[in-house]
């Protein structure tokens, strides 16, 4: 039968690279959560890459992206994209517009083509085939994929209605690994001449870019019949912006154990809470200004309950800042691990019921704390991870109300300025005074080329700690 002439499938082509190897589930989800939030669901994801160097490309190819199109870093979509689809697993990603997934499904179509033997003399190819929703599209992607093909001996063709028809099939006469194509021209094509032309026998790869627009422009059906034609243990990609539920319902019957893929570009903190941020270089100085914030803060607010959290980074800190603030006549109700559970819960009891209540604690006791009065945080030892950052600031903003997250960040917390850029949003940092703006960016520079160059990472936790499960941060947004 036809079946059993199908040649075996090679789709894993990647390798983990050691670097990656080493990298704990922890180090995984920070790393994740630092570029632009990538989401994951479907089993035995790979890891994200953030380097080129980490995909075991061609000379030539790492030549083509860092020397002519001079692509310095991976875009979020394709640090996880790239590595999950070249372990042969069917991928859907989602990521917006303009952040590069055309190089993300191209790269590794590419790749496993000069994995396979090549197209015999009576087979037409394709074995790669992209489906896009327009002309246009189409066209673009096909500029694109001759980059990736150039010099490999890889064709590439792109067929849309519209266009030269005869030129079209005396191309593909000649064989052609790669089609790119509207889903009703290649239909065409199919059934031209009872399907001698071009037969899917070889089709081992499949793309549908833009797949959203696909399904709006009505092309659901012909998307079907195409996919009845080709081999069941195709590898399946769908590209898209956006994932309505028609596509879902579509991907989930057509793709294979899928990893999704969502690239969250919205912002990891809820709108209802403004981040602010003071740099401070001494010690002291950072403690007088909190002082001067809490009295004010009493003053204004007599008479309502505008309860406030105060997060320190250690057991030994909660109690000093205790003392020195009862010290200053201001009471607060310190809670963390070392205090016997009975203590914690009383403390905890009475933060509550006091109006304008001030609770001192350490970020891991905070954990699913939902009191709706908090009004404002203060991260008086500045976040160390984003995930740690993400869940402290969710301490405020409950539900509807609003709340203000204000860290202090001291000159050389390199790793804390660089998380508040990569949290606040547009309007927080250009509300922030110049100078400490300034600081906060040269601060944010300084870490992130050293993460670059692996001079600092990104560490879990307050002495380790971080959190156990990415659930707990959107628990954490709630
Ligand atoms: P999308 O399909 O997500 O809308 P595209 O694949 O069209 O985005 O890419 C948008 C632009 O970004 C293109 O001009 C592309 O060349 C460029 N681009 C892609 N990957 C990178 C990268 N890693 N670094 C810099 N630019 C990139
Ligand atoms: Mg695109």
């Amino acid at each position: 039968s036809k079946v059993l002439n199908l040649i075996t499938l090679n789709k894993c082509l990647y390798r983990e690279p050691n670097d990656l190897g080493l990298m704990s589930e922890k180090d995984v989800e920070e790393l994740r959560l630092s570029l632009d939030n990538i989401k994951i669901s479907g089993k035995d994801c790979p890891k994200p890459v953030t380097k080129w160097s980490q995909l075991g490309l061609s000379s030539e190819i790492m030549d083509l992206i860092s020397n002519e199109l001079q692509f310095v870093t991976l875009t979020p979509i394709q640090c996880q994209a790239i590595p999950a689809i070249m372990s042969g697993r069917d991928v859907i990603g989602i990521s917006k517009t303009g952040s590069g997934k055309t190089v993300a499904f191209l790269l590794p179509l590419v790749r496993q083509i000069k994995a396979q033997p090549p197209l015999a003399p009576d087979e037409t190819g394709p074995i790669g085939l992209i489906l896009t929703p327009t002309r246009e599209l189409a066209v673009q992607i096909q500029e694109e994929a001759l980059k990736f093909c150039k010099g490999s001996g890889i064709s590439s063709i792109c067929c849309v209605g519209g266009s030269e028809l005869k030129q079209q099939i005396n191309e593909l006469k000649r064989g052609v690994d790669i089609i790119v194509a509207t889903p009703g021209r290649f239909i065409d094509l199919m059934t031209l001449n009872s399907g001698h032309l071009l037969s899917p026998t070889r089709i081992s790869f499949v793309v549908m870019d833009e797949a959203d627009r696909l399904f709006d422009l009505g092309f659901g059906p012909q998307v079907n019949q195409i996919m009845g034609c080709i081999r069941p243990d195709k590898q399946c990609v769908l590209f898209s912006a956006t994932f309505p539920s028609k596509l879902k319902h579509f991907a989930s019957r057509t793709l294979k154990n899928p990893i999704q893929i969502t690239i969250n570009s919205k912002s990891l903190i809820n709108e209802n809470i403004q981040q602010r941020v003071q740099i401070f270089d001494e010690e002291h100085v950072k403690f007088e200004f909190l002082l001067k914030r809490l009295s004010d803060r009493l003053a204004l607010h007599r008479g309502e309950d505008e309860k406030t959290i105060i997060f320190v980074g250690s057991q030994q800190l909660c109690d000093l800042l205790y003392d020195e603030l009862l010290l200053n006549g201001i009471t607060t109700f310190p809670i963390h691990a070392g205090k016997p559970s009975a203590e914690r819960l009383r403390n905890l009891q009475k933060f509550k019921e006091t109006d304008n209540g001030i609770l001192i604690c350490t970020e891991v006791l905070s954990r699913g704390l939902n009191v709706p009065e908090v009004s404002l945080v203060i991260i008086y030892n500045a976040a160390k991870t984003i995930a740690q950052y993400v869940h402290t600031v969710g301490r405020t903003g409950r539900g509807t109300n609003n709340g203000v997250a204000l860290s202090f960040v001291m000159v050389d917390e390199l790793a804390s300025a660089y998380i508040l850029v990569k949290c606040m949003k547009e309007n927080e940092l250009s509300s922030v005074p110049m100078v400490v703006y300034q600081k906060l960016k040269e601060m944010n520079d300084e870490f992130s080329s050293g993460l670059k160059t692996g001079k600092y990472r990104l560490i879990q936790g307050f002495g380790g700690k971080g959190l156990d499960h990415l659930d707990e941060l959107n628990e954490a947004k709630q």
